[in-house]
């Protein structure tokens, strides 16, 4: 059994997966190069660390929750990352979401050390993260899976092992892609029915209650309607998983046309600066088409 576990990403997802964690019993030590992530990981009944290595080094199993393929590879495989100071049951568990071929790489270069490598990443937003319903999929080895999957328990009520190490990866792509491409339908259903003056409100009721429900509309559709950027998944975040997404089907030769469509439509929302903005924010590439259009009508 796992008792101590490391977490490392303190961010929009990985303070509420720490804190479920906490509440599930383990014995938790946290740490994140922002200090103020750290602030209130204590008042939660987390023990704060100063680094990489001493969550390594206090914990049986440590899981990681980053922004970007190269923040995992420097906290795993920096001099004092986590390679060098692994935890006691020799278990790295990874819930960020990288790419796939640097996830295997990362299996293969721990294996050689004896550590054990799970690439898990989620879906459900900081919502499904608050909540501990993520849903989670697993790449790896199964021993290593059935290791991790208590902790996987505490965090979620999807949780799949899908496959060898990578899996969790390209799965995690395929979700992104889906997500992607259904908030640029939104978007085009809402700037048409704007145009044609009816009610966005409305339009969603009607759209929930049919065969265009989804996650999206849900969750995303009332602050894309009434323009609350706020985030809880970045632009800047969904722009790196195309990415990602894009790599993976050009390595496979598989034609993505809308998937390549509603990249563009992120990187114009990214140059108006709403990288930071959420997901919902695509809208703001309508409201600008429709200011243009507007400007190009005759008075
Ligand atoms: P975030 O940027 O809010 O949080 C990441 C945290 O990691 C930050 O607090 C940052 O300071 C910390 N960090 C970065 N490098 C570090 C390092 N070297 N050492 C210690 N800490 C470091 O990101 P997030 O929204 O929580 O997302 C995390 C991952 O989960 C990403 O890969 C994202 O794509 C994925 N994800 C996010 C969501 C979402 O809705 N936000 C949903 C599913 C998956």
């Amino acid at each position: 059994m796992l008792n101590k576990v490391g977490f490392i990403g303190l961010g929009t997802m990985g303070r509420h997966m720490a804190a479920n964690l906490v509440k599930a019993g383990f014995d938790v030590r946290v740490y994140d190069k922002a200090p103020n992530a750290m602030l209130d990981a204590e008042r939660w009944g987390a023990k704060a660390a100063r680094s990489v290595a001493e969550v390594g080094e206090g914990s049986d199993a440590v899981v990681l929750m980053l922004p970007d393929t190269p923040d995992v590879q420097s906290v795993i495989g920096d001099a004092d990352g986590l390679v060098s100071h692994p935890p006691a049951r020799r278990l790295i568990i990874d819930m960020s979401t990288i790419a796939p071929a640097a996830a295997r790489q990362l299996h293969s270069l721990l294996a050689e050390q004896s550590i054990h490598f799970i690439d898990a990443p989620v879906s459900g937003g900081p919502v499904g993260a608050e909540n501990a319903s993520l849903s989670i999929m697993a790449g790896g080895d199964g021993p290593a899976f059935h290791l991790a999957e208590p902790i996987f328990r505490a965090l979620g009520t999807t949780v799949t092992h899908v496959g060898p190490s990578g899996a969790g990866q390209t799965l995690k792509l395929c979700n992104q892609l889906v997500c992607g491409i259904n908030i640029q339908a939104i978007c085009e259903a809402l700037a048409l029915a704007r145009a044609s003056g009816l009610d966005l409100q409305v339009l969603r009721h009607v759209l929930m209650g049919g065969s265009a429900a989804s996650w999206m509309l849900d969750k995303l559709g009332p602050a894309m309607i009434e323009r609350d950027t706020r985030a809880g998944f970045r632009i800047d975040l969904m722009l790196k998983d195309l990415k990602l997404t894009q790599d993976l089907a050009y390595q496979l030769s598989v034609p993505l046309p809308a998937t390549s469509l509603v990249t563009t439509q992120y990187l114009d929302a990214r140059a108006h600066d709403e990288g930071f903005s959420g997901n919902q924010a695509l809208f703001a590439v309508y409201d600008r088409m429709a200011g243009q259009a507007d400007a190009g009508r005759p008075d």
